[in-house]
């Protein structure tokens, strides 16, 4: 967080010691306790950075507090509308929350073969979307490939494909179904590799801690022409989807250190030297996400700034809490007659073989 950052924070509910915004179990209560105290201790060290579009601006602190509980800040630049946790853990205690509370955290099911046939539903969507843009053999690679299930699909489609994860259980799960997958880092296992025509990330790259970076290198890797295809979840439409109903609380949680704003992750793809093809909104598990192709930008091209964005991100937000408050989003209404079954089946005591009524989050 920058030393100008101010307090704005969207309500009480965003205070330090709300709590968490979900219902916990016990070992996940634990966990987040366990967290909570790294965090508190300097057990993992935080590291503050400025907002990866590149443009000088206040931040404002939106809240304390994430989905869990956890003492984290997030501040919404003014300039670009992108919200981010500031300050976040540096590369070594992201990688000890990654490789020990993560999953068990997330409630994360242990289920491989869901996990993979709900992989192969977004590779449709992912084949339909680039199949006249990437021609069939050329070389696709998923940085966060879990299982695979995705790159299975573009590979019965006629691609060739690869992919990276740092599950070695999911890695092994998608190498057993006969596909290329390795454990490691995403630039590493890239260069090892022939050039991409297509590299994509389905909800990670918001977990990204210096996404310039990323970036930045990923161009220098891809094939002439190539390009790069990044989904994430869109902040500027909760309101109008079952999850997350409104409420921002859900959307701000550890993992997850940046939501992106439209604006912002244009200037950032500026900045690393992509130009953005495409820029669509689409929707996900009755969730919003945005989906954006770039490729190389050539040298003269400059994007369009929105000087506005900052601000009319903010105006969203609080206008959505206060919506939230009195169940007036449009994603509540919606998601009313699942709420209404999730609770009826409690009562009537089914709650544990019944499936959860909205998917809480896709990563
Ligand atoms: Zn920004």
């Amino acid at each position: 967080m920058s030393a100008r950052a101010t307090y704005a924070l969207l309500s009480q509910r965003f205070a330090r010691e709300a709590g968490s915004a979900i219902r916990l179990s016990n070992e996940q209560r634990a966990l987040t306790a366990t967290v909570a105290g790294k965090l508190n201790d300097g057990a993992y060290r935080m590291v503050a950075d400025p907002c990866p579009c590149g443009k000088p601006g206040a931040d404002l602190v939106l809240c304390e507090v994430d989905r869990y509980g956890l003492p984290l800040n997030t501040v919404l630049c003014s300039s670009c509308g992108t919200l981010r946790i500031d300050p976040y853990p540096d590369d070594a205690g992201v990688a000890d929350f990654y490789t020990r509370y993560y999953q068990q955290m997330y409630g994360r099911a242990g289920d491989k073969a869901a996990y993979f046939t709900k992989q192969q539903a977004y590779g449709e969507r992912i084949l339909e979307s680039i199949k006249d843009k990437v021609p069939a053999g050329s070389f696709v690679f998923e940085i966060g490939c879990g299982a695979g299930g995705a790159l299975e699909v573009l590979q019965k489609a006629g691609y060739r494909v690869g992919g990276c994860d740092y599950s070695r259980e999911l890695i092994e799960y998608g190498c057993d179904r006969g596909l290329s997958l390795s454990w490691g880092p995403p630039i590493e296992t890239l260069k090892s590799l022939p050039a991409a025509s297509l590299i994509y990330m389905h909800h990670v790259f918001e977990h990204v801690r210096d996404p310039l970076s990323q970036l930045l290198e990923l161009r220098e890797l891809l094939a002439p022409g190539g390009k790069v295809l990044i989904i994430v979840p869109d902040v500027s439409r909760i309101s109008e989807f079952p999850f997350p109903a409104g409420d921002l609380r859900l959307f701000v949680h550890i993992a997850h250190r940046f939501n992106f704003s439209l604006e912002g992750f244009r200037l950032l793809a500026a900045r690393a030297g992509l130009a953005v093809d495409s820029l669509q909104q689409r929707d996900a598990h009755a969730s919003p996400e945005f989906w954006a192709v770039t490729s190389r930008l050539s040298a003269d091209a400059k994007p369009e700034v929105d000087l506005h964005a900052g601000q009319s991100m903010l105006a969203y937000l609080r206008r959505t809490e206060r919506m939230r408050k009195f169940r007036l989003t449009r994603g509540q209404f919606i998601g009313l007659p699942a709420r209404i079954r999730g609770k009826l089946s409690r009562l009537l005591g089914r709650s544990r073989s019944s499936p959860p009524s909205i998917q809480p989050d896709v990563s």
